[in-house]
């Protein structure tokens, strides 16, 4: 049991119905001298001078406790992401690329075995002809049985979303959203080369990664918003191209590159360069400030948006990756502080479908917080200012997030999984 006494309460929510905050678009809750009673792993109590009797205080006076953080695009592919998650206030990915693997881990995870966010995966990827060149994570779909099959295979495994890319052939494609229509299963992914935008979002599709796969013109970029389509723009990922393909940006030069194992500095460094190659033999040189533009359209009629990092690519890392995408969410997307912190926190929940206990600080809610010594709606940079996290009732204080940041340094690698 854990009490928070006199924190300044961000709980991104006002009231139980969190949907109709979102519609009203209602400022957020700062209540000052806020008290937080945490029990069983959830928000037991709110107010002010709580007593709770045998819990464990933590004073929050000067501090600013909100909720933990979604990853809501990320590739849960080697085991020090997981510290490096919990350590950056992440207490919630989506992983969208399944595997054996990685989903072995998040149920070490899930059952108390291994330090870790909560996981919430998308089957393997499946494409069209593109999938040929790629590793065995990615699955070909080369006919209308396979494209059905990969709804089936991906339901029974007990999956949350299909995954696609983008060079499946458009029969295919169909066949697909039909069967997902049919099964009850949402499709998420890059999009097609072949079909419309708008006639995919017409078949279903349920949400768009990253700013580089929306359409360019603005009409259908309006039609995927107002239609109801999630759309998560990853940023940093989408700047990871331009930098090291034309830039000549390094990898040893990102900020905390101390914390990227050495095996996976290999198998960046190997893959940025097979990139680079790729890129540039096509003459694939495409304008930033064009993705940017599409991102910014799409926010300017929808509010399905939610913040993710795409960790796992060469040179996205764990965890301060995602701090450093709200950051461009605001710089670049021209987004308030609030609307960037409901883009991490309460509308991944609603995507996933856990707002009503996740996402938000209430009573009976699920207790991941985070606890802050600056003001994140001032400043978005100050999600980085950690003084400590909760994911369901388990706490960190400074001192052990520092340690997990020293082991995902020293550790070795427990499991490694490349995705492609
Ligand atoms: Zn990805």
């Amino acid at each position: 049991m854990y009490l928070f006494k006199n924190i300044s309460l961000i709980s991104m929510c006002d009231g139980a119905d969190i949907k109709s905050n979102m519609e009203a678009n209602m400022e957020p809750n700062m209540e000052a001298n806020m008290d937080v009673l945490v029990q069983d792993g959830l928000i037991a109590e709110i107010g002010q001078a709580i007593k709770a009797e045998g819990a464990e205080i933590i004073e929050g006076k000067g501090y600013y406790l909100m909720p933990s953080l979604f990853d809501a695009h990320a590739h849960l592919n080697s085991s020090e992401m997981c510290n490096l998650f919990i350590a950056n206030g992440i207490t919630s990915i989506r992983h969208l690329s399944g595997g054996d693997k990685a989903m072995s881990y998040a149920k070490a995870i899930e059952t108390g075995c291994v330090i870790g966010p909560s996981v919430y995966a998308s089957g393997p990827i499946y494409d069209g002809s593109d999938a040929l060149d790629k590793k065995s994570a990615y699955r070909y779909i080369d006919s209308i049985e396979s494209a059905e099959k990969a709804v089936i295979d991906t339901v029974s495994a007990g999956y949350r979303w299909v995954k696609t890319y983008p060079s499946i052939k458009p029969e295919h494609l169909k066949a697909l959203m039909a069967k997902a229509n049919e099964m009850d299963i949402k499709v998420c992914g890059h999009m097609s080369y072949t079909v419309d935008s708008k006639m995919l979002c017409d078949w279903g599709y349920h949400c768009c990664e990253h700013s580089s796969s929306l359409p360019n013109e603005p009409q259908s970029i309006q039609y995927l918003a107002e239609a109801g389509m999630w759309f998560c723009p990853t940023q940093v990922v989408c700047e990871t191209l331009p930098d090291y393909v034309w830039a000549g940006k390094k990898l040893e030069d990102l900020k905390y590159y101390e914390y990227v194992p050495d095996v996976i500095r290999q198998f960046w460094e190997t893959k940025n360069q097979e990139i680079i190659r790729g890129y540039k033999k096509r003459g694939m040189k495409p304008d930033i400030h064009v993705v940017i533009e599409r991102g910014k359209t799409f926010m300017k009629y929808s509010d399905k948006v939610m913040a993710g990092s795409d960790t796992m690519y060469p040179g996205i890392i764990a965890g301060f990756s995602l701090h450093d995408e709200l950051e461009k969410l605001v710089e670049l997307y021209g987004q308030t502080p609030y609307e960037v912190l409901k883009m991490a926190t309460v509308n991944p929940a609603r995507y996933i479908g856990l707002a009503d206990h996740k996402g938000g600080i209430q009573v009976g809610y699920d207790a991941d917080l985070l606890l802050l010594r600056e003001n994140p709606l001032t400043a978005i940079s100050n999600t980085r200012q950690i003084e400590g996290v909760m994911k369901k009732g388990q706490y960190f204080d400074r001192k052990k997030l520092d340690i997990l940041l020293r082991s995902a340094k020293e550790e070795p690698v427990a499991f490694f999984e490349p995705l492609f």
